[in-house]
Order: structure tokens, then sequence, then C-alpha cells
């Protein structure tokens, strides 16, 4: 009678159990039959036990407390699926940086538990900027978002560091009670609009670092395209190029050609190569990706997948190629780097812009500059008298075709200053242009001493 026992103390406590037990008994013999009939008297013997009942009794409690606790809890799960929304923000998603830059302005002021961070900039002066700024701190914060409360959760991985910042990887966890996720997509709306908006008038300006573009400072202001003076209608020409590349997906589509434009600037250093694609990118409303061939860790593979994950609606701009080209200067090889620009390809919207740079064109391998890699290839020279004349006009407003602008001119006559020159010239004489002619001797021994 061991499994009828079994089975009758096994009913009352755990009736789901009872079928199981029962199988165990039917799995016994014929016997078990005669131990059910003894067992009745057992258990009436034990019901009118007072201790087993009350043992029995608090078991029973016991056994309702848990089911009511898991009860509960479901009810909670359910409750949580049913009235609560969520959307989680990974910090490698764009919207995380607008949330929290977004966050840190609106709500910054009402949450209480806020972190620090700094952002360093030096300038090529040796300015320094630093910008702080208060954002919410690992945890739960409580924001109002259009008469709602949002839960926001912070959390962060403690062995997980995000490549792309090299930071520990983080989430942001957005709750509110409700059915309509249409809240969520409002905020991150207006996170992402407020910062873009911040972003408006500026260049962005990505480097390679760590098999990833980081965001280089803070956005630059865009740089007028007119401030940068070339000859030639030079600057018009390359600018109607790009402008019209961008209108023409569909013709590269139609015909089945990647659907990217290779420019090269050339000339001797300080002519304005790398301040023109500033300019340009400013104008056409694109960002820049630096990529440098000469920094540790790039290699073939990395540099292909860097082409490949470049941010959206940017310019590709590689300095300076011929010194990356120059053996055992860079980890990239020649084929590698012919590869990668043959990969480029723009992932989805506009086109893409690869622009090179190089100070001497006569040592680059002509399989990198041929048609296809690049199309539109423009020398950017040192000045012209007219360039000197439209320099001195930058400086001296309104005194370019003037008696100091034709003295000027004429005093550089015979000499090739380049525009950097020009400029670090007439930096010094800001505002007076009689001084920067009656000082001409010190930059025209400067051109000579190049
Ligand atoms: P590069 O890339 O050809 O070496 P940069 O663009 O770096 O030259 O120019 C260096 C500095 O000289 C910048 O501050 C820039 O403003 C000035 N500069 C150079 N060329 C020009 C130009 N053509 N027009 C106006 N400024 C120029």
């Amino acid at each position: 009678n061991r499994y009828g026992s079994r089975l009758l103390m096994a009913a009352p406590l755990l009736p789901g159990m009872a079928g199981a037990a029962g199988a165990s008994a039917g799995a016994g013999s014929a016997g078990s039959m005669a131990g059910a009939a003894a067992s009745d008297g057992f258990l009436s013997g034990l019901l009118g036990n007072p201790l087993f009942s009350a043992g029995f009794g608090l078991l029973g409690v016991g056994t309702a407390l848990a089911v009511a606790r898991s009860g509960m809890r479901q009810l909670i799960m359910y409750a949580r699926k049913s009235i609560l929304i969520s959307v989680e923000i990974p910090s490698r998603d764009k919207s995380f940086g607008w949330f929290m830059e977004w966050a840190s302005m609106k709500e910054g002021k009402n949450v209480q538990h806020v972190s620090v961070e700094t952002n360093f900039t030096q300038f090529e002066n040796g300015e320094i900027k630093t910008r702080t700024q208060l954002i919410p701190s690992t945890g739960k914060h409580w924001i109002e978002y259009k008469g709602r409360y949002i839960q926001v959760e912070r959390t962060r991985e403690k062995n997980v560091v995000d490549m792309t910042s090299g930071s520990l990887w983080e989430t942001i966890t957005l709750t509110t009670v409700g059915r309509d996720r249409a809240i969520f997509e409002e905020l991150l709306e207006e996170s992402r609009v407020y910062c873009m908006r911040k972003e408006e008038g500026t260049t962005v300006i990505y480097t390679s670092g760590g098999g990833d573009w980081r965001r280089f400072g803070f956005p630059r202001k865009k740089r007028p395209i007119h401030s940068v003076i070339l000859t030639n209608g030079q600057s018009e020409r390359i600018q109607k190029d790009a402008v019209e590349f961008l209108q023409s997906a569909q013709w590269y589509i139609d015909r089945g050609i990647p659907y990217r434009r290779g420019y090269l600037l050339y000339g001797p250093p300080g002519t304005g190569k790398s301040s023109y694609i500033m300019a340009l990118a400013g104008s056409l409303n694109l960002n820049i990706c630096i990529i440098s061939l000469q920094s540790k860790g790039i290699n073939d593979d990395t540099l292909n997948h860097l082409l490949n994950i470049a941010p959206q609606r940017s310019i590709l701009l590689l300095e300076d190629i011929d010194v990356a080209m120059q053996r055992g200067m860079s980890g990239v090889t020649l084929s590698g780097l012919l590869n990668a620009l043959d990969g480029v390809a723009a992932t989805e919207g506009g086109g893409r812009l690869v622009f090179m740079t190089t100070n001497h064109i006569d040592k680059l391998p002509p399989v990198l500059i041929r048609p296809g890699r690049v199309d539109v290839r423009e020398c950017l020279d040192l000045a012209t008298p007219e360039m000197v004349r439209f320099m001195f006009e930058k400086f001296y407003p309104g005194e370019g075709k003037g008696p100091w602008g034709d003295k000027f001119v004429d005093s550089l006559e015979g000499t090739k200053p380049s525009m950097a020159q020009l400029q670090g010239y007439m930096m010094q004489y800001k505002e007076d242009p009689k001084l920067a002619v009656e000082s001409v001797e010190i930059l025209r021994q400067t051109i000579r001493g190049q």
C-alpha cells in the first residue's frame, strides 16, 4: 500500500500531481486496490486528528498564498503587457544621442540624478573650447511629456563596450501607460528635430577610428563657399558637377552604374584644397568623413568596411593620398585602396562623393586616378594677381580695387604666394591695408623662403 498512501497524501497537497501519482499507482500491482480500501480508514483517522488538521490548514494557507503570489505576478506581467508600453533605445542608435541631448535640455532641471558629459575640442590655432552638459545618470527617472509621465531607465552593461564610442554599452528604456506608441514616436522625432536644428548651418566631421566612424569635435559652422578664392570658375565648375551628380540618381540606377563620383584636387600646400571641400560640403548640406590612411590599425579590410558604413549624406575625403601611398606609410595596399574605392556605393538616398587631395599628382599611380575613380580633377594653384586682389578685398572690403589694392598686387609681381601665405600675412594687419602694403617685404621673404 505504499502506492496508495502516496496517492492519498499527494492528492490534497498537489492536485496537479494526482494524475501522475495515480499513474504510478496504476503501475503498481493488484494489491493497490486493497491498499486503497485500507487507506480510507487511514484518511478519516488523520482528518480526525487535530494536529494534522492544523498542519494541513497551514499548508493550505501557504499554498493559497503561493498561488496568489504567482497569480499576482502574472497579473502584473499581463497588466504591463496590456497597459504599459515601452521602447528601448540602444546606445548604438542615433536616437540615443538625440534623446540624451533633448532630455538634458528639456528635462534636465527636473531630473535629480545627473551625470556630466564634457566635450573638449582644440582648434588649429590652439584655442580650446569645452562644453559641459548634464545628462540623466543611470537608473530610473521620470519625465513629463505632453501631459504624460514617462519613466526613463538608463542602464549600462558592465562588460560590453560599444565600439563606436569606446564607452560601455548602454540602453535607455522609456515606459509609459497606454497602448499608443505614437507618444514615443513624437518624443523621438522632437528630439531628432531639436538636435538637427542645432546642427543646421554646420558641417559635422567624422574621422575613422577603431574600425568605425567617430564625430570629430563639435559640428563646425559652414564656411561660405565664396570665401575660398579659386580661379577660372573652378569653384562654380566643381559645385555644378556635384549638384548635378546628386540629382542624377535615376540615371545611375537605370544604367546599373554605382552611384558615386570621384574628385581629385591637387596643387601646392595652402591653396585651399581642404578648405574648399569643407565649404562645398556645407553648400551641399553634406557632412565630411575624413579617412586617414596613415592612422594605426587601418588596413585593406578596415578601409573597405569604413567606406561601406560611412554615415549617410557625407563626402568621403582621403587627404594627401600620395603620402599615404608611399611604401610603409600605411597598412593599406594600392590594390586594397582600389578595391575599397570601387566598392563605394551609396547605401540609400543620395549618391556618394569621394574627394582625394594631393600636393603631388605626379606621384600618384595612374590606376588610382583613372576615370571611374576620379571623374573630375582640378588643380588648385598658387595665387594669380587676380586672386591676390580678391584676398586683399576680403580682408579690406572696398580696398581691393583701390590704390592700396593696386599697390599690393604690383608689389607682389613675379612672386607666387600661396593663399595660405597671403592669409597668414594679412592676419597681422587686419585693420590696416596701408601697413600691409608698406610691410610687404616681409611677405616676399616668406614666399622666397618656401
Ligand atoms: P590645402 O588643403 O590646399 O593645403 P588649406 O585649405 O588647408 O590648404 O588652407 C590653409 C589655410 O589657408 C586655410 O586657413 C584657408 O582659409 C587658407 N586658404 C588657402 N587657400 C585659400 C583660398 N584659395 N582662398 C581662401 N583661403 C585660402
